[in-house]
């Protein structure tokens, strides 16, 4: 292949040399970290300095933490922690209600269906145009909440959703209700903390942020630890204080934090580069035949979502492959399942609009020139598919 131009980053990032040089001291320092030798011990230092650097990107201090950090497989497995765990530790539970919305990605989404089917009452609140519906929040606070669960960046439209006044919502009708924010898209995208999001339970995801896939983590809130309102589904060897037994991932979790400390200290300027990156691309891709699904409130600074003109997104896909140009025809996930993307409906796309819909998500690793090849890549094959349509 003559050229990749890369523009799937929601899917997954390359990685960053940040991560690449922590995995390969990692590699070197391959005790157990639960052994009292000093090769464990060395692994130990290793976990647990990844464990600050990522707790600092939630905006904990050392010694002022108001929080743990449980390393996990993957942000599908933080999240199962959070719903399963929160769900079931309530054995004399008053409520039964679980409140999340209709745009989840799977991990969230197929939890809620498992619950549904075992007897909790799901409500999914609306999403349409990228906006969480108030109103239909106030109207589900008729009775006590136990679960809320919201995802902080929608994975395929970039919608941002108030998480934080949502939730502050519900703990102020309901303080007892547990709050999850699936924040794997929004990490080290936008600035949050546990505090401003108002979460007790916050699912972060390595490979979206230049770290290698297979590592996750699930932020818990220390009231929610202390009063056991969280428990494992993981047993065994009791490591990650016994919220994930098994020996832990040394090398994904020492690339995730100094993948995620990297972002921290570019801060501001990485998010303003990726803004402008986006704001770059949607100025050319409006002069194409094509139309820009955008969110009506906030969106986050690597996704844009555009419909073509009766032209099947998996068609476009293959021939701007064939020019050596990567998107996503939704997200790489829903993929598999050969189904509608649930968050183009949800956002108010038709069928087949959502059938003709790509995904174009950015890194820093981007520039102009992805932008400039890729709008001319479109619009020649827009050219070329339309005429044979
Ligand atoms: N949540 C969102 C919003 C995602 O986009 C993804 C992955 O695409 C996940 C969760 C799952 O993360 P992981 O691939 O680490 O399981």
């Amino acid at each position: 292949m003559e050229r990749m131009i890369y523009l799937d980053n929601s899917a997954t990032t390359p990685l960053s040399a940040a991560a690449k040089e922590a995995m390969l001291f990692a590699m070197e320092t391959f005790g157990n970290p639960s052994s009292l030798h000093p090769a464990g011990q060395a692994a130990r230092r290793v976990v647990e300095t990844a464990r600050e650097q990522l707790l600092a990107c939630l905006g904990q201090r050392p010694r002022q933490k108001n929080g743990m950090l449980v390393f996990t497989s993957c942000g599908t497995e933080a999240s199962s922690l959070a719903l399963f765990g929160a769900v079931y530790a309530k054995e004399r539970r008053t409520a039964n209600r679980i409140l999340t919305t209709d745009s989840e990605h799977p991990s969230v989404g197929r939890v809620m269906d498992q619950l549904e089917k075992r007897g909790f009452e799901v409500i999914r609140l609306s999403t349409r145009s990228g906006v969480l519906s108030a109103d239909e929040l106030e109207a589900a606070l008729d009775r006590p909440i136990l679960l809320a669960s919201f995802m902080l960046v929608n994975n395929e439209t970039g919608a941002v959703y108030d998480v934080g006044k949502h939730f502050r919502r519900i703990k102020a009708a309901y303080p007892d209700a547990v709050t999850h924010c699936d924040a794997v898209q929004g990490f080290m995208k936008l600035p949050f903390t546990p505090a401003s999001l108002c979460a007790d339970l916050i699912s972060l995801s390595g490979h979206k942020l230049h770290a290698p896939k297979g590592i996750g983590a699930l932020y818990i809130a220390e009231p929610l630890l202390k009063a056991k309102r969280i428990v494992p589904f993981l047993h065994g060897g009791g490591q990650e204080s016994g919220m994930r037994s098994g020996t832990e991932n040394v090398i994904g979790i020492a690339a995730f934090g100094a993948a995620a400390e990297d972002a921290r200290r570019r801060g501001d300027a990485l998010r303003q580069s990726l803004c402008d990156l986006r704001d770059y691309a949607e100025e050319k891709l409006s002069r194409l035949e094509l139309r820009i699904n955008r969110p009506a409130g906030e969106r986050a600074p690597h996704i844009l979502n555009v419909t073509l003109p009766s032209i099947r997104s998996e068609t476009m896909l293959h021939a701007l492959s064939a020019d050596g140009i990567f998107v996503s025809a939704g997200s790489a996930c829903s993929s598999h399942a050969k189904t509608h993307s649930q968050s183009l409906l949800a956002f108010g796309l038709s069928v087949a609009d959502a059938d003709c819909s790509l995904r174009i998500s950015f890194s820093e690793q981007n520039t102009r020139a992805d932008i400039d090849a890729l709008a001319e890549a479109l619009q020649q094959n827009l050219a070329r598919l339309v005429r044979v349509r």
